[in-house]
């Protein structure tokens, strides 16, 4: 069985308002994507990693690779417009069969045993989806005000992702559309059942400034995400 992580980081990032995408932001010393690879590579997988990004961003993390010594192996893949399209860049470049997960770049507090387990469950039922449960309370906006929703009822989605990869191939051969936020929803869209894993609270995604501190200090502490 072959073990695949696609490591999208095709976005530009602009909720960060920094001049720098986010995935190349400095996190204790080294840019941000460096330590979401080096979760996936020590992990007990140890999948093969596709990174997805950007066309004008390959000559920078070239130079980044250099200058911080980085020499974890990856095939590099040019972004698309969506994240869809760059995860399907991403799936066109796998020519076997096997398990890939589909995780953000800007996700590098993802931990091991969140890898491994998602694995583990994509092996068993076909995909694995990792969620937290809400602790705020939660509405939904509507044209005359707003009303609450039952939080026991929802919960929000994280990455890794993870597919068996014939699953995945058949759902990214639909055409694009706006409700496509993740891979889950692809995969929804094509008809396969969704399962449910349980996520890590910790498993933050850096989008606002604050984010990158908070991402700091678990690293720092060694708290898995
Ligand atoms: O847009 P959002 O913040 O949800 O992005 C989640 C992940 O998808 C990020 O790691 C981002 O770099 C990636 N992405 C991408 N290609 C795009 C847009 C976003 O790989 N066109």
């Amino acid at each position: 069985m072959k073990f695949y992580a696609i490591i999208v980081a095709g976005g530009s990032g602009k909720r960060m308002q920094t001049a720098v995408a986010k995935q190349f932001l400095l996190l204790n010393e080294k840019p941000v994507m460096m330590h979401t690879l080096q979760a996936f590579h020590f992990s007990e997988v140890q999948p093969e990693i596709i990174v997805v990004l950007s066309k004008d961003d390959h000559d920078y993390w070239k130079e980044l690779c250099q200058k911080y010594n980085f020499n974890i192996p990856h095939t590099l893949v040019e972004g698309g417009k969506e994240r869809f399209h760059s995860v399907r860049n991403g799936l066109m470049s796998i020519k076997e069969d096997g398990v890939v997960a589909i995780h953000d770049a800007v996700r590098p507090v993802v931990n091991t045993s969140l890898i491994t387990s998602t694995f583990k469950h994509a092996l068993e039922v076909g995909n694995a989806i990792p969620v937290v449960k809400p602790s705020d309370s939660v509405r939904e906006i509507e044209a005359t005000g707003s009303k609450i929703l039952n939080r026991d009822k929802l919960v929000l989605i994280q990455t890794p992702q993870t597919f068996d990869l014939g699953q995945l191939r058949i759902a990214y051969q639909q055409s694009f559309s706006p409700i496509f936020t993740d891979d889950a929803s692809v995969v929804e869209a094509a008809g396969f059942p969704i399962n449910l894993v349980e996520g890590n609270r910790n498993n933050i995604k850096i989008t606002f400034p604050e984010d990158l501190e908070l991402a700091s200090f678990l690293m720092k502490n060694n708290i898995p995400g």
